[in-house]
């Protein structure tokens, strides 16, 4: 039998690498003060269904529970995120830095990054309008990228209030504006132009939407020029421009060396993104490995106070395929013992185990033989196994509760009293312990 469509199995090395991710993430945490918390798998519908985007409402894995509700395995974490502030964290000060490793499930078409269940990593700062908070988001994302290995990644920014703020001098209302965005974010251009005229957005109007989205570049002074140019009508948006352009400047003082390429007609697919947002990935494949931006509206709209906050999901899952597929020489390999515990002639399984505990208890790892296999085989099977050391206990060792230590590598057995741990330690040098 298989699994559903899209939900994997992970073999060791792929949960291997997935730890490494994680690990880095929560080194990252740390670094930057993000507290880690975990929210539910299942969740109501409504969560998701407010704010999450179209994309996502039409993919989620919803169903009805046994007391009638219909709930939802999560398809993201923000909102869970955003209704944990409103609710259980309301009296907690801002800003709050929260962070999560949790696996999402979306009804996607599996193919290449896109899985039915993946495991997203996330860092949300809450409470802070200052792009210092937006600057710090980029910085932790690099530093984290950096971290797993992914030198050459680069960020796409933008900034979703310029789109929205053009859209609403037209009176375009706020449901069709998110429409509009979905269609933009799936590269439909034409129909999201073809919407924009449906209500009431004028040649002129358009005209500025379409040069806006052709802005993309690296030259960040030129295309704030070529913007502003475009944008003096409406200051609201020249505002958001400079601000994006600050928030660039910080990171870069912050240490991101990445290269950003500014792009005004970005866009994402979930609704609830106010301000600046953005991706990461690495120039060989086409999709993200990283999103987020400002969602100053979320916490207010499940019943908390105005709270503006800024985040980002790094996809651990896309991640990993990424580097099975392109950089396996990075893929660290599963730890596992490198001590063979062996049995020999007539000692007794008492004796074995004994001797397996007593190891144990000193930190090492300690893989016992259980296939009764003989001397030379066990030899083979540890090399094979990439073990540096046997320890082998036969009916003597066992009479003068000794144990022989042999070293695969420098060919070499010495015999020791299993009460003299120091000796023991010096025998087994070089083993990590646990
Ligand atoms: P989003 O929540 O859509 O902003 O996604 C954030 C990140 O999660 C993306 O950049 C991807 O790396 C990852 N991601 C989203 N959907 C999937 C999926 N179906 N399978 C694997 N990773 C995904």
């Amino acid at each position: 039998m298989d699994t559903p469509r899209g939900m994997d199995d992970l073999l060791p090395r792929e949960v291997a690498l997935k730890r490494r991710i994680e690990d880095v993430i929560r080194e990252v945490f740390k670094l930057y003060g993000y507290l880690e918390v975990e929210t539910p798998t299942v969740e109501y519908y409504e969560l998701f269904a407010l704010k999450s985007g179209e994309e996502i409402r039409e993919r989620m894995f919803d169903f009805i529970d046994k007391g009638g509700r219909r709930v939802v395995l999560r398809p993201e974490v923000t909102a869970s995120i955003a209704r944990l502030v409103a609710s259980k964290l309301k009296a907690v000060a801002p800003p709050l830095r929260l962070g999560y490793i949790a696996d999402c499930y979306r009804y996607d078409e599996p193919q290449w990054g896109r899985r039915r269940r993946f495991w997203q990593g996330g860092f949300e700062l809450i409470g802070s309008k200052d792009p210092l908070a937006d600057a710090e988001i980029l910085e932790v994302s690099y530093e984290v990228f950096n971290r797993i290995g992914l030198r050459d990644h680069y960020f796409k920014v933008g900034h979703i209030g310029i789109l929205r703020e053009i859209l609403s001098s037209y009176h375009v209302d706020e449901r069709v504006q998110d429409r509009i965005l979905t269609l933009l974010d799936r590269k439909m251009t034409v129909e999201a132009f073809d919407l924009m005229k449906e209500n009431g957005v004028d040649e002129d109007g358009v005209q500025v939407i379409r040069e806006l989205t052709k802005l993309e570049g690296t030259d960040l002074r030129r295309i704030l020029a070529d913007a502003l140019n475009l944008l003096s009508p409406w200051k609201e948006a020249c505002k958001d421009l400079e601000d994006l352009c600050e928030i660039i400047d910080l990171a870069r003082e912050g240490g991101v060396e990445s290269r950003i390429v500014v792009s005004l007609g970005l866009a994402r697919g979930l609704e609830y993104y106010t301000g600046f947002i953005f991706e990461q990935s690495v120039p060989d494949i086409k999709i993200a490995l990283n999103g987020g931006g400002r969602y100053d509206n979320l916490i207010e709209l499940f019943g908390g106070k105005p709270t503006p906050a800024v985040g980002c999901a790094i996809g651990i899952t896309r991640i990993m395929q990424y580097i099975l597929e392109k950089k396996p020489e990075e893929t660290p390999a599963p730890s596992r013992p490198k001590i063979l515990l062996a049995s020999v002639g007539d000692v007794s399984k008492k004796y074995v185990m004994r001797v397996a505990r007593i190891l144990r208890s000193m930190g090492f790892g300690i893989e016992v033989e259980v296939l009764s296999r003989k001397l030379p085989s066990a030899i083979e099977y540890a090399l094979k196994s990439g073990m540096r050391f046997m320890v082998i206990v036969g009916g003597r060792e066992e009479a003068e509760e000794k144990i022989s230590i042999r070293d695969l590598e420098l060919r070499r057995q010495v015999e020791l009293p299993l009460s003299d741990r120091e000796r023991i330690m010096e025998a087994l040098a070089g083993v990590e312990r646990i």
